[in-house]
């Protein structure tokens, strides 16, 4: 068999359908894994990495004495398996494979995860021989020519991959544990360093550093209208920018009709068609149509997986001479794009534009299929056209503009204005997404007088530099030669989900500030990117194998070891530095109740709420989510009416949840069980807000002597409220229990709210586990919840309600489960059934069994059963047997529930069998008329 090993599944499916074009392609599945087979062939995906590096056991505890953060530098790492399913299969179809092909992408990333599975295959099959296909695009041409050429795995290349790996390991997980012990931070809180996520960092907050202490400066601009052939045109001074304000007055009080045209200028300008596509010029096109870096580069990505477009891990702007760009125009005449391909193919010009980078990996970004907006979606295709027509701009001729610029004087003052015609459109044609704009003047003659409409005076000022916007700092990383290609983007993505920088344009946040500058305090070579730059260069050197990948590691280990010198030393500085200046970032404003601070603290064990600085004397606090839900931060907003800073939870990979003003929050989420409040009034429920008083356990904690005054309200009104106050607290602790009930029980899926399933049972006045035992099915159903699903809910709602009753009764436990067990849910049954067919049922001795009748029958306040005569019972069901519809097991139901016979029937309490026993209250109806009839059948 000849195993072909792609990067991820999409890929390997698509090589096989390629490949094997014409031959059935079998597709398999093995714990989740697919492959897809054809004749002798089978191709297996990846993800990405398989394996990954880490610490050897033991560096894992944070608080370790024998491994400080420092001890991680010379720490051992091994490879750990994270994609163990397709480790497993790999190494089976490696053990019978006589031939294996490496086609994992083609760039440093890629032959490192090659040689990854390259070393899983070695481990089981030591013969197997390997090779390795390159290509840039999943297309038919492209991919037979890879397999029919293939090479050696460039060990060189994976090696630079690995040092980077190991290197990234030590820096980040070294300093990220010492700047977080420092500092005191675990858990979600911890404070990460990165190798180049810190330079970049650094970057964002000296920009900011830069806009804080920019100090603007006024200036004037002079500038009038004149009028031609009917057309305003505006021309302004030719001294620019007045800094003198009396002097741009001079200028306008001198500016006098009429205004003489003094010169004409007319020439040509050649406008360069735009040069081809790398990873970063890009991501700067696709940020001018809406798109953040990371998402530009997952949707690339997912065309290339698709054949629509090459591989756009790229740092090359000129295309190789290979590049059999005739052919491609001719696939993509089946795109929708037709009529800008058949113009290029007449009117192309003689060579592609090249850019400045010329590199041997990847050719640039070009498409490779033809695609519809059908099948790719809005966003997608949208990408996809871009790429497209950049690719034909590349080809199209330059475009030439008339340009024109006009001289005037008034009144001894000089005046200019300019236009630019495009006269040949050239790449503009098949190109919209550029910037250049059409200025069209008339004819204007030297010597020319004209009117001067209006003079006018504006008056500005200089503006700060502007924050990065994603793409700007993508293109400035790029030239700092920080990250890669491949992953400036995610680097970004990481300091927005580290809460470093927010916005975009990006800010760094008080943290990310806080840390930066600890850092550059005290060891530099963390935030400056020659660090970094000297790391990038050595990994060229190690793929051009002129240094050695341990020889590298072991450099940058002595940069970290003097880093750690520094930083040792220091460290209870960096520590309280950090602590006392972030400890702001959680402060949300006064205290309402005693003007202390309010904050969010976050506790051990996922416990995190808002408390009053004045703790234990003031005890003030709102309750949050557990942390689970989303971790509480800050936001800039401030409440109107409170002045506090707005809550956020965040969490990854979901959408933030906003609180809002935590009070208002508190306050209505606490209006309504307070409005239930028997003798609470509108008046009385304003009362208590004014003074603070936000919850009901709130009022179950007041001693109503100094409730009565607080609020001004008699004494027993106020005693009054606060045993109301108990009882309410006891039903919301039944509510929530309800809710953690059902929210326990129900999976969590795409589209399902719980807020919403416990808004619809509310409505229908099921809000305690007693209501719930007691639902009907369809109740559940209308909630959104599935037949099945209900049916389990409610049986489970019956087995922990009755339970609870009846271990209220006195039921121990142990017995209580054998009751459960053998179906005895309902109390009732204990006062109508037999005590030996409890005792037989259950396996318990009568005597235990009548001891617990008797218990349960008083606290029923029922009398004890009967002795009823078998031959009556069977009498009686024999009775209830012959009315129509009415089954065997509605029969035993009924009989369990007390309606042993006709008689019973016609004298049941509806509402009560009916939930006892789960039958429609309808239903039961029916029965009793039917029965009825018989009877007066008989009777007659
Ligand atoms: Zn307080
Ligand atoms: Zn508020």
């Amino acid at each position: 068999m000849h195993l072909i090993v792609a990067e991820k599944n999409i890929s390997a499916r698509r090589i096989a359908e390629i490949l094997g074009e014409g031959k059935k392609i079998t597709e398999n599945r093995d714990a989740g894994v697919s492959t897809y087979s054809f004749g002798d062939i089978t191709t297996v995906g990846l993800r990405g990495h398989v394996v990954e590096i880490d610490f050897e056991p033991g560096y894992g505890n944070w608080r370790s004495e024998e491994f400080t953060p420092r001890s991680l530098i010379d720490a051992k790492t091994i490879k750990v398996p994270t994609e163990k399913k397709i480790v497993t299969l790999l190494q089976k179809l490696a053990k019978k494979a006589d031939r294996v092909t490496i086609a994992t992408d083609f760039d440093t990333e890629g032959e490192l995860i090659g040689k990854e599975a390259f070393e899983l295959i070695r481990a089981v099959n030591a013969k197997v021989p390997v090779d390795r296909a390159r290509f840039s695009a999943i297309t038919k041409g492209e991919l037979q020519h890879a397999f029919a050429n293939t090479t050696e795995l460039d060990f060189a290349l994976a090696a630079a991959g690995e040092a980077r790996q190991s290197i990234d390991l030590m820096w980040g997980a070294s300093l990220t544990r010492f700047i977080s012990l420092a500092a005191r931070r675990g858990g979600q809180n911890i404070l990460s360093v990165g190798r180049v996520q810190s330079p970049t960092l650094g970057m964002i907050v000296d920009r900011e550093k830069e806009i804080e202490a920019f100090v603007p400066e006024k200036y004037w601009q002079l500038g009038l209208d004149t009028e031609k052939s009917g057309e305003t045109i505006e021309a302004r001074h030719t001294h620019g920018r007045f800094h003198d304000k009396a002097e741009a007055e001079g200028a306008r009080d001198r500016t006098k009709e009429p205004l003489l045209v003094t010169d004409v200028k007319e020439g040509t300008k050649q406008d360069r068609a735009p040069s081809p596509f790398d990873t970063t010029t890009y991501i700067v096109a696709a940020a001018r149509l809406g798109f953040s870096a990371a998402n530009a580069m997952r949707i690339a990505e997912d065309l290339y997986m698709n054949g629509f477009i090459s591989y756009p891990r790229t740092d090359n702007t000129v295309y190789p001479a290979t590049l059999d760009i005739t052919g491609i125009l001719k696939t993509l005449q089946g795109s929708p794009f037709k009529k800008d391909v058949e113009w290029i193919q007449k009117n192309h010009r003689p060579v592609p534009t090249r850019g400045k980078k010329l590199t041997t990996d990847h050719p640039p970004i070009h498409p490779t299929g033809a695609a519809t907006r059908e099948q790719l979606g809005d966003d997608v295709f949208k990408i996809y056209e871009l790429v497209l027509r950049r690719f034909l701009a590349t080809l199209a001729p330059d475009a030439t503009w008339k340009t024109m610029k006009i001289l005037f004087v008034a009144g001894g003052e000089e005046y200019t204005t300019t236009g630019g015609q495009l006269v040949e459109p050239g790449w503009h044609t098949v190109y919209p997404f550029s910037e250049a704009k059409e200025v069209i003047l008339p004819a204007f003659s030297t010597g020319e007088k004209l009117p001067v409409k209006k003079v006018t005076l504006d008056e500005k000022e200089t503006q700060p530099p502007a924050r990065y916007t994603q793409s700007k700092l993508i293109q400035r990383m790029e030239e700092l030669g920080l990250g890669t290609k491949s992953t400036r983007h995610e680097v970004i993505a990481k300091l927005v989900s580290r809460k470093y920088v927010e916005g975009n344009p990006l800010r760094p946040t008080l943290v990310g500030r806080v840390v930066t500058e600890s850092l550059e305090q005290h060891a530099d070579t963390v935030t400056r990117p020659d660090m970094t730059q000297t790391i990038e260069a050595h990994m060229q050197l190690i793929k051009e194998s002129k240094r050695t990948r341990e020889d590298v590691i072991k450099e940058s280990r002595e940069m970290l070891h003097a880093a750690f010198d520094q930083l040792e030393a220091n460290e209870q500085v960096i520590g309280d530095d950090i602590r006392n200046r972030t400890a702001e970032e959680m402060n949300l404003g006064k205290c309402p109740v005693c003007g202390g601070m309010l904050a969010i603290k976050h506790m051990r064990g996922n416990t995190q709420f808002i408390g009053c600085s004045h703790y234990p004397d003031c005890t003030f606090n709102i309750g949050l989510p557990m942390a689970q839900w989303g971790f509480a931060i800050r936001t800039d907003e401030v409440c109107d009416k409170h002045q506090l800073n707005f809550v956020r939870l965040v969490r990854k990979g979901a959408r933030p949840w906003d609180i809002g003003c935590p009070l208002c929050h508190h306050i209505s989420s606490n209006k309504e069980s307070l409005s239930e409040i028997p003798s609470m009034t509108p008046a009385l429920a304003e009362n208590i807000l004014a003074h603070h008083i936000y919850t009901v356990a709130e009022l179950t904690r007041s001693v109503p002597e100094e409730l009565a005054k607080r609020l001004s309200i008699p004494a027993a009104d106020a005693a009054r409220l606060v045993t109301e106050a108990g009882t309410m607290l006891e039903k919301l602790r039944r509510r929530s229990e309800c809710r953690k009930f059902l929210r326990d029980r129900l999976i969590p899926r795409k589209g399902r709210s719980y807020a919403k399933i416990m808004e619809s049972l509310k409505g229908q006045g099921i809000t305690e586990l007693a209501g719930l035992a007691h639902a009907e099915p369809e109740a559940l159903k209308a909630a959104g919840i599935g037949e099945a699903e209900a049916g389990q809910v409610l049986a489970d709602a019956k087995t922990v309600y009755y339970g609870q009753v009846l271990r209220g009764m006195g039921i121990p436990a142990v017995s209580l489960k054998k009751y459960l067990a053998a179906g005895f849910t309902s109390p009732d049954a204990f006062c109508e059934l037999k005590p030996e067919t409890l005792s037989e049922r259950t396996g318990m001795s009568l005597s235990t069994v009548q001891k617990h009748v008797a218990m349960v029958c008083k606290a029923l306040d029922k009398p004890a059963p009967k002795k009823v005569p078998k031959n009556q019972t069977e009498k009686g069901r024999k009775e209830l047997l012959t009315i129509k519809g009415l089954t065997q097991p509605i029969a035993e139901k009924l009989i369990l529930a007390g309606v042993t016979d006709g008689k019973s029937l016609l004298a049941a309490d509806l509402k009560a069998i009916a939930k006892g026993t789960g039958i429609p209250e309808q239903k039961i109806r029916d029965f009793q008329t039917l029965f009825k009839k018989k009877k007066d059948i008989i009777q007659l």
